[in-house]
Order: C-alpha cells, then sequence, then structure tokens
C-alpha cells in the first residue's frame, strides 16, 4: 500500500482509540460556541489539496469542542443511541469496501448480507416472516418508504395507479394518527405529496394511547376516502404505545392501512418482560425502526417493513436496460427510496452478531432500568418532580422554582435553567419537552456504554445543577 494511505488510516485509527478512550473523561457534551467551530473549521478552499493524514489531523483539532458524546454514558438528550464496538468496526469497513449497495451485481456481498439483517431482524423484533424491508438511513426514510407503499395500496383499491398517474385527480388519502405522533410523519406526509392537511390528529388518553372511540369515529366519518392509519410504539415524550390489539382490527375493518412508528419503541419486542406492549402490532402492514438509536449502530441507519412486499415493491422498484438485474439475489432498488447508496447492512449484521439475541434484549431491559433510576434519582432531589415515570427507557422530570407563589410559568423557567446548568456541569446532557402545556426535562437512555456509575453521576450532576440555579449562580 503507498505509504500516504496507510500512514492516514494509522493516524485515524490513533485519533479514533483517544477519542473513544477519553469519551468517559470527556465533556457529556459540545462545550464549543458557533463562532468558535466557524472559526476552528472555516478554511479557504486552497488551491493545492493537503496530504490526507494532515487533513484529519486538521479535521480533529477543527472538531475540538464541538462533538457530542453521544456513543458515551452519560448522554441523554433527544433519542441517540451510541455504537457497539463490532458495528463501529464494521462501519469503518462499508467504508473501507466501498461498495455500491443499489443492486447485487453492483455489490454482491452486501446484498446478501442485508438479505440476511431482513430476516434477523424479523424474527428479533417479532414481524411476519414474508414482511418485505428496506435499509434506510432512518427512520424518516422508513416512514417515507412504508408510506409510500401504503399509498400505493390504498389508491390501486380505488383503482388509481399512482406510479403511473401521481396524485392530481386522485381520491384524497387520509392520515389518522394521535397528537403524540412524531414530526417525521408530516415530513413523509409532504414528501409524497399527501400534504401536511391529509394528517388528521385523534384524541390520545392520559397514557398517551390513540382513543378507540376517537378511531372509530373518524373512519366511520369519510369512509369515501382511502386512509392511513398511524400507530405509535414508543412516542419520544413517555415511551407511550397506543393499544395494538384493539385498534388494528378496527382500523383493518375499515380498510385502513396500519402502519407503526416503532422508531425505538419496536425494541421492547425483544425484552421478556416488555414485549406485552407490542401484542397485535404484528398485525399491522408496515412497520419503521431505527438501527441508529437502540441497537446502537452507527448512524445513518433505520429499517423499514411492509407485510405487503407486492405494494412495497410497486412502489420503489424501477428497471432499466443498463442495470443488471438479478432474478435469484435481492436488488436493493427493488425496495430502496435511495439508488446509489452505503453498504448499511454490515454495521447492523455486525451489531446483532456481536450482541446475539440476550444480548439485544438485555441491552433493551439495561436502559430502562437506567431511565427509572435516573428519573427517580432526580424526582427526589430538592423541588424536583418526577412527571413520568419510565414505562420503557423515557421518562420526564420537572424542577419547580422555590420562590413563594412561583406561577406554572416560573417552574417552566426554572426547568429549562436547571436542563442548562446541568449541561454546564459536563458531567451529563439532557434536553427538553413541553408535554401537555409545561415544560419538562426528558431523560431518555439509548446507549449500550451507561452504567450504574453513569447514573449517579448524572444525579450528582442535576444535585449541583439545582444549587447553582437557586443561589443565581
Ligand atoms: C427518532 C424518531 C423518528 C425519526 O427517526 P430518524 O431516525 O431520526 O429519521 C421518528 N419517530 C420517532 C418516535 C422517533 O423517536
Amino acid at each position: 500500500m503507498d505509504s500516504p494511505t496507510r500512514k492516514t488510516l494509522q493516524t485515524t485509527f490513533r485519533h479514533a482509540l483517544e477519542y473513544l478512550e477519553e469519551l468517559d473523561r470527556a465533556p457529556a457534551a459540545a462545550t464549543a460556541s458557533l463562532a468558535v467551530l466557524r472559526r476552528q473549521l472555516l478554511k479557504p478552499l486552497q488551491d493545492q489539496g493537503v496530504p490526507p493524514a494532515q487533513v484529519i489531523d486538521e479535521l480533529v483539532a477543527g472538531v475540538e469542542g464541538g462533538l457530542h458524546a453521544s456513543s458515551g454514558g452519560r448522554f441523554f438528550g433527544w433519542v441517540i443511541g451510541g455504537c457497539v464496538p463490532a458495528a463501529l468496526a464494521a462501519d469503518w469497513l462499508a467504508s473501507t469496501w466501498d461498495q455500491n449497495a443499489a443492486l447485487y451485481a453492483c455489490a454482491p456481498a452486501a446484498a446478501v448480507c442485508e438479505e440476511v439483517v431482513g430476516v434477523w431482524l424479523k424474527d428479533l423484533i417479532g414481524l411476519p416472516a414474508g414482511a418485505s424491508f428496506a435499509l434506510v438511513g432512518g427512520c424518516q426514510m422508513a416512514h417515507a418508504t412504508c408510506l409510500a407503499a401504503a399509498r400505493h395500496s390504498v389508491l390501486a383499491d380505488r383503482n388509481w395507479d399512482v406510479e403511473e398517474k401521481g396524485l392530481s385527480g386522485a381520491p384524497a388519502v387520509r392520515i389518522l394518527t394521535g397528537g403524540h405522533r412524531h414530526g417525521s410523519i408530516e415530513r413523509a406526509a409532504r414528501l409524497l405529496g399527501l400534504g401536511r392537511g391529509s394528517v388528521e390528529e385523534l384524541k390520545i388518553d392520559q397514557q398517551g394511547r390513540l382513543l378507540e372511540s376517537a378511531l372509530q369515529e373518524a373512519l366511520l366519518k369519510d369512509r369515501s376516502r382511502p386512509a392511513i392509519v398511524i400507530l405509535q410504539a414508543g412516542d419520544i415524550n413517555i415511551g407511550a404505545y397506543d393499544d395494538f390489539e384493539t385498534l388494528i382490527p378496527i382500523a383493518k375493518e375499515a380498510g385502513a392501512w396500519v402502519h407503526v412508528d416503532g422508531a425505538f419503541g419496536l425494541w421492547a419486542a425483544v425484552s421478556p418482560s416488555l414485549k406485552h406492549l407490542l401484542k397485535g402490532a404484528d398485525s399491522a402492514d408496515s412497520w419503521a425502526t431505527d438501527g441508529h438509536k437502540w441497537l446502537n449502530v452507527p448512524f445513518d441507519c433505520g429499517f423499514a417493513f411492509v407485510a405487503d412486499s407486492e405494494a412495497h415493491r410497486a412502489s420503489m422498484s424501477h428497471r432499466a436496460s443498463y442495470l443488471t438485474h438479478d432474478d435469484d439475489a435481492r436488488d436493493q432498488i427493488d425496495w430502496n427510496p435511495d439508488w446509489s447508496r452505503r453498504a448499511r447492512g454490515f454495521p447492523t449484521y455486525a451489531a446483532l452478531r456481536q450482541l446475539g439475541r440476550s444480548g439485544v434484549a438485555d441491552l433493551v431491559d439495561r436502559c430502562c432500568r437506567h431511565a427509572r433510576a435516573l428519573v427517580r434519582g432526580m424526582g427526589a432531589l430538592p423541588g424536583a418532580e418526577v412527571v413520568w415515570e419510565p414505562q420503557i427507557n423515557q421518562g420526564l422530570v420537572r424542577f419547580l422554582n422555590p420562590a413563594p407563589e412561583s406561577t406554572e410559568a416560573d417552574h417552566d423557567q426554572h426547568t429549562d435553567a436547571v436542563i442548562e446548568a446541568i449541561a454546564r456541569t459536563r458531567e451529563a446532557f439532557f434536553t427538553g419537552t413541553t408535554w401537555r402545556g409545561r415544560r419538562a426535562m426528558r431523560v431518555s437512555v439509548c446507549g449500550w456504554q451507561t452504567s450504574e456509575a453513569d447514573v449517579e453521576r448524572s444525579v450528582a450532576a442535576a444535585r449541583q445543577a439545582i444549587e447553582k440555579v437557586r443561589s443565581g449562580q
């Protein structure tokens, strides 16, 4: 190998190990400001190139202070997983091998790897063995993929060929879902030309579950229009699960397509103590989930599954004379919205091999246990209040302003101030949300690295932050 390549990769390997070995001592989240990062990274695009090893050294220097330690043990912001070692390593190889995983002919081993991964995933999360699947960039694109199949199917039922004719003149599709849905649903509806206006928000109950009566009523109201019902398996605030066993038959009875958003929540199916939450979910028509959240595969990695594989293929597949299609093998282009793409199967394959069935179950259970310990521990601090005790790995805590006659608005402000003060300790990182009209701190545990010691350090950081905010520091 020519020496610049070797030198560059060795330099990179050293930087990677240093980063990972420092992760536990590093600040939990980025510390550099936008201005600082711009100063560090914004270099003129010079005329002459730079030797590759130097590029890497300077890139590492350029991102200093601008990386979240989100693959570490004390990053609880949004819903962000870490990456298990085998998946990280396989991800390096995916770049090294640089396969174009568009077709079997273009990347044979990558195509077969995805085939294997699809079979494993369906088995692991309890989806029908006959379902088709696609490895996409994330749950957002998994929604877009599944809903393209849904759009095909509900319009084909009304003798409308949407792939040929598009949507103008087509029967207007309705999307029925609860107020707990993720914003990626609206974006998928927009991308598919269904429009935000097609989304009808239905009532949810105190546990965050779509009301049976609300669904029934909505389906009855406008029977002539094709409908897609979107159910939630784990919402981002409280990890709420819709009652699949009750709702799916109602939707099916009305001829609707049922899609499940299980970005992280679908993984509860792997845990013997949690899988009851997904009872009946396997009778839906499509499911979207992520690899980069709870499975701890590096970004970007999401999975789409469709029970009616013909609807899925009809919505995506493409034939062209210059492509080499294979009758026997699985061509990803028949199932994916992308054309050229990264060989996403390799890191997922590696994560599943490293963890095994019981390893994934243990990862899920451990995250839930840590989420509960965090919420209870922080909820017991002076002035803190448990808003939602985790049923899975998501909970909510609120921090009350101790001043007499404080209003809810004061508590809202106080909560945000404590969230910020925790980040300033650099020990742990959380993000906020507005839930039922009030501010709260989200506790979201998705990473394999989080330990009991991390939970203790994070609760201690919250205690320190509360004291600082109270004393006006
Ligand atoms: C994260 C998330 C999404 C979007 O997934 P991406 O992987 O970010 O595209 C959708 N729904 C839920 C419930 C999520 O948590």
